[in-house]
């Protein structure tokens, strides 16, 4: 478990977050862009999720929480509408 926060970014880290009370230290590559227009709000992203990062908007559109995304493209590649997008993170 990460316990300096100010060390830790020194190596280039994109996001750290507690979850379960414990530091989620995130090495994300990718990240996950959702086209709002394309998401019929069917839930299968957030089923499929292992770090149960999406939750749904006030329009019940698929939303995520980048704090906890890990960038594996699961979602991505699950959606029946191809409306989530992997971009890399420094170009998203
Ligand atoms: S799987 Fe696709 S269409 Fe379904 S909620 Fe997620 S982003 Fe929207
Ligand atoms: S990329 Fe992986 S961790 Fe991130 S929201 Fe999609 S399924 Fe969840």
């Amino acid at each position: 478990m990460v316990q300096d926060k100010s060390k830790i970014t020194a190596f280039g880290l994109n996001d750290i977050s507690v979850k379960g009370g414990k530091y989620v230290a995130n090495w994300r590559v990718y990240k996950p862009i959702i086209d709002k227009e394309g998401c019929v709000g069917c839930g299968l992203c957030i089923s499929y999720c292992p770090e149960e990062a999406i939750t749904k908007d006030d329009d019940g559109k698929a939303e995520i929480d980048y704090r906890f995304c890990k960038g594996c493209g699961i979602c991505a590649n699950e959606c029946p509408q191809k409306a989530i997008e992997m971009k890399k993170e420094d170009e998203a």
